[in-house]
């Protein structure tokens, strides 16, 4: 993905009224490696259960708050919506999004399975190994960076009701 900046993240929330934007807790964008994701994705470290979430929809950024509900997993066998990798539950959370504006007030939410620490872009990228009768890695990988960029546009497409 393209690199952001702070205040360009800022900026981009969608569902956060622009006050509490300005307080959101920020990653360390200095160590993120831009070119090896689809999303940014992080958690508020003070309160856990909040968590953030910046994708560019075409040359703008959007990004939104989610909440995560730590007693809501996945089940035994669990898959992420986003990057559609099978996982064990416990590492597959039930996330909310508010929808923008007084919807989203009155408690209107998505909510869908991500990955428990909004690391879809890393473990799409654990390819296996070459195998015989396999798509070679580079193309399972393509596939999977594919996927998990049109599904990350019809979750935000959703959210803000373009969909
Ligand atoms: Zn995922």
């Amino acid at each position: 993905m393209q690199p952001l900046t702070e205040e360009q993240i800022r900026a981009s929330f969608v569902n956060v009224p622009e006050v509490d934007a300005e307080r959101v807790p920020m990653p360390g964008l200095h160590e993120v490696v831009w070119d090896e994701r689809e999303y940014l994705g992080w958690h508020d470290a003070r309160a856990p259960q909040r968590a953030y979430l910046t994708v560019w929809k075409g040359d703008r950024p959007v990004s939104l708050a989610l909440r995560s509900n730590p007693s809501i997993r996945g089940g035994i066998n669990a898959m992420c919506n986003l990057c559609h990798t099978p996982q064990p539950g416990a590492q597959v959370s039930l996330f909310a999004a508010p929808r923008p504006g007084e919807a989203g007030r009155n408690g209107d939410t998505i909510g869908t399975y991500i990955c428990s620490d909004l690391g879809c872009s890393a473990t799409i990228r654990i390819t296996p190994p070459p195998a015989p009768m396999q798509l070679p890695p580079e193309e399972i990988l393509q596939r999977r960076i594919e996927g998990l960029q049109s599904r990350l546009d019809a979750f935000t497409d959703g959210l803000l009701g373009a969909a």
